[in-house]
């Protein structure tokens, strides 16, 4: 399921809108970003990733992602890479669904992320109901957040 959230911050109107995980249509979202890895469509370093690791698989889900150097928010495809560990079931799954990439599957490389405003290193934030984002102008501020929606 899917979240869609807007931040907004009172102090210097500051305000963006972010989505959290994956809509109804997760199968063909992993399958075209499974292919367009192979094709290199995204960088180097995935396609790479995956030619060298077959049952290695990426992680589709948006997430929340704060850049490290000016603080701003976007939402991104996490795009980390998994490989199977020793409890990944033996059988060729088309699809592999956000939950059972948390069982089965380990880390092998976080994806990284660049900032669209300042280029810096962005990284990716928890659960957004856990965590306070603080305003990328203000600094200690913390935003007001909303959910605007479920899409599922
Ligand atoms: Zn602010
Ligand atoms: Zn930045």
């Amino acid at each position: 399921m899917g979240m869609f959230y807007s931040v907004y911050c009172k102090k210097c109107g500051y305000r963006n809108y972010l989505n959290h995980g994956h809509g109804f249509l997760y199968g063909e979202t992993y399958s075209k970003a499974m292919n367009d890895g192979k094709e290199g469509k995204l960088g180097e370093e995935i396609k790479n990733f995956l030619l060298m690791n077959p049952e290695g698989i990426i992680d589709v889900e948006f997430r929340i992602a704060q850049c490290q150097k000016c603080g701003e928010y976007a939402s991104v495809k996490a795009l980390n890479m998994y490989v199977p560990d020793e409890t990944t079931p033996k059988c060729n799954k088309k699809i592999v669904f956000p939950d059972e990439i948390g069982y089965y599957y380990k880390l092998y490389k976080e994806f990284p992320h660049k900032c669209k405003k300042c280029n810096g290193i962005m990284k990716l934030v928890p659960k957004i109901n856990d965590y306070n984002l603080k305003c990328p102008n203000c600094g200690d501020v913390i935003l007001e957040c909303r959910d605007e929606m479920s899409w599922s």
